[in-house]
């Protein structure tokens, strides 16, 4: 049986601030319902959920070197849902407060990289494949290249790096090559992992792995181009013939309006007058007036640029001149923050504003909103749009990466569609298919037809689980 290692910084239900912690969880878990031997490795932070930490069993222990420190590395395990969890474990690197944003974040992922490699001796797992994931897991594959690649245990793996989010690039001064892997400069002088006189752990990635993947068709297109390309669309066109797109999937047993427990009232697409007793009891709970026909508005989401929120920024005041309601669930940048609390205090009525991560505020807002907004500048996959679309709530998106790739829009003529999209990041341009979404809305027809549409759409794993299991195979055969 092919089996696949997958090295992330997060992994749900044990942590997660984003995609990728749902991604870590539900590809393995798929993957094991394929006969692929899929386990995660992630590292033992602080804030693991409680109950899990609880569920750990200590496997063993061991030091490594990271560049000149010798630094005690601790393997604990966990079977979740039939997918077995390594741990590694460093109170020093990760017995602290959230996950990342340390001054020595650099370090923290070089003693994971490096611990991963180690890890893969010592237990009684031989990997075929390390999936690699983002810049904090970049160095595997050129610790797998450079150096363990020549030992016994190591000789047969092959590596795949996708990458989730080009952004984040883990550059570091080039001093790190001696002090946290005990190189010389070689490698910052023949430019395999020099960006911009830095050292990167997303270049070290995209040049070591066998394979590189990223999270949707378009995004794997867009990141060629300098517009998306992060300045690595050259290093990108240059490994073209070992790049691929799989677009993510969502876990169809963690969202599920028919079975959710976190929801108000369960429905499906049958039931789907039962959606709106979410949304009554939901502005119940926030203290908004509780006005079933009035359409909500739902943001769930960092509060970030690439989340477009300047674009809702600039139209927002005059959407909600409207009967409309906003229902604002996000954490991040503090003067995102501020604007929405800012447009809660002015449209009391109209706008709440929760500035935490929640997920069962989460489920509530995807179940109970009518409309999901998700105006992206750049979006490599994506899930809120797939979160919604399960539950049956109309994304309006901007057509980047995996929005462009899974909602549809709607076509007044033939009654295709299962969203509402523009191409121009450009604020007249959101507004204008907003405005056009709400007044489908107020013809029921139309918009339950569109509900079903979305609630119909197949974005479960299982298709893209088949795609990642090939291509495991044709790195392994
Ligand atoms: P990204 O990974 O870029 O943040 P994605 O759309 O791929 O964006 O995934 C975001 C995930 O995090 C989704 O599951 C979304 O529901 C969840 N999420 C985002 N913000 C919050 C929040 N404040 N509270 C709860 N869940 C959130």
């Amino acid at each position: 049986m092919l089996k696949v290692l997958f090295a992330a910084s997060e992994a749900d239900p044990f942590i997660k601030t984003g995609g990728l912690g749902d991604v870590a969880y539900a590809l393995p878990k798929y993957l094991n319902k394929l006969e692929v031997d899929a386990r995660v490795v992630i590292p033992k932070y602080k804030n693991l959920k409680e109950e899990y930490l609880q569920k750990l069993e200590f496997v063993k222990s061991f030091n490594i070197w990271v560049g000149w420190r010798n630094q005690y590395c601790g393997i604990f395990k966990c079977k979740v849902e039939e997918v077995t969890y390594y741990l590694i474990d460093n109170e020093y690197y990760f017995g602290r407060d959230g996950l990342y944003g340390y001054y020595d974040d650099g370090e923290r992922f070089a003693f994971f990289d490096r611990a991963v490699m180690e890890m893969i001796k010592e237990i009684d797992f031989k990997v075929d494949v390390i999936h690699c994931n983002d810049w904090q897991t970049g160095m595997i594959p050129v610790l797998n290249a450079l150096q363990y690649n020549k030992g016994p245990c190591y000789s047969n793996i092959k590596t795949v790096y996708s990458i989730h989010n080009l952004l984040f690039q883990g550059t570091y001064d080039p001093k790190i090559l001696g002090e946290l892997f005990g190189w010389d400069e070689e490698q910052f002088r023949n430019g395999m992992l020099e960006f911009y006189g830095g050292v990167s752990f997303m270049k070290g990635g995209i040049n070591y792995a066998h394979k590189v993947a990223t999270v949707s068709s378009t995004y794997a297109e867009e990141i060629k181009t300098p517009f998306y390309g992060e300045r690595m669309d050259g290093l990108l066109r240059s490994r073209e013939q070992d790049l691929i797109g799989i677009l993510n999937g969502i876990d169809y047993n963690s969202y599920d309006p028919k079975e959710d427990t976190l929801i108000y009232k369960n429905y499906d697409v049958n039931t789907i007058k039962d959606k709106n007793v979410n949304k009554t009891k939901l502005q119940k709970d926030l203290n908004l007036p509780v006005r079933a026909k009035t359409p909500m508005l739902g943001i769930v989401s960092r509060l970030t640029p690439q989340k477009g929120m300047d674009l809702l920024v600039s139209i927002l005041d005059r959407v909600l001149q409207e009967d409309v309601q906003l229902a604002v669930l996000g954490t991040g940048d503090y003067g995102y923050e501020e604007h929405f609390k800012n447009l809660q205090s002015r449209y009391p009525d109209k706008v709440s504003a929760i500035i935490k991560f929640d997920n069962t505020m989460a489920h509530r807002i995807y179940a109970a909103s009518d409309i999901f907004l998700m105006p992206s500048l750049f979006e490599p996959c994506g899930l809120g749009q797939l979160i919604a679309l399960r539950y049956g709530t109309i994304p309006v998106v901007r057509e980047t990466g995996g929005l462009k790739d899974t909602v549809v829009p709607y076509n007044q003529y033939t009654g295709e569609g299962n969203g509402f999209s523009f191409d121009n990041y450009n604020a007249y341009e959101l507004e204008t298919v907003l405005n056009m979404a709400l007044n489908y809305y107020k013809d029921k027809n139309i918009w339950e037809s569109l509900v079903k549409s979305a609630m119909n759409s197949d974005n479960s794993w299982e298709k893209s689980a088949e795609i990642y299991k090939k291509l495991y195979e044709e790195l392994t055969n």
